[in-house]
């Protein structure tokens, strides 16, 4: 069985129905709401249309399980993270 319907709205979370006045994992406050729109990452993924749930108190969004499936597709592959080594540190002499 699915949970039961209220009165208020509530936001449908991938398969997941939250109630309204579910608190953010981030600052507390019932304040997330579905939002569906552009999506950009820093790392360079680009989508034109994503739904995800986003804080609009403190700006935290969050992704279910199709949406990080998205976003995973999307990536570019270039996208790996660069390693850097610290070499200047190695040398040191003794006199
Ligand atoms: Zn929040």
């Amino acid at each position: 069985m699915s949970l039961s319907h209220q009165n208020g709205t509530s936001i449908r979370f991938g398969r997941i129905e939250l109630p309204e006045d579910f608190p953010c994992p981030e600052c507390d406050k019932p304040t997330l709401r579905r939002v569906r729109e552009q999506f950009d990452s820093p790392g360079g993924t680009h989508l034109e249309d994503l739904e995800r749930i986003r804080c609009l108190s403190c700006g935290e969004e969050f992704f279910d399980i199709e949406a990080m499936r998205l976003i995973e597709a999307a990536r570019p592959p270039k996208a790996r993270p660069r390693k850097t080594l610290h070499k200047s540190a190695s040398a040191i002499k003794h006199a």
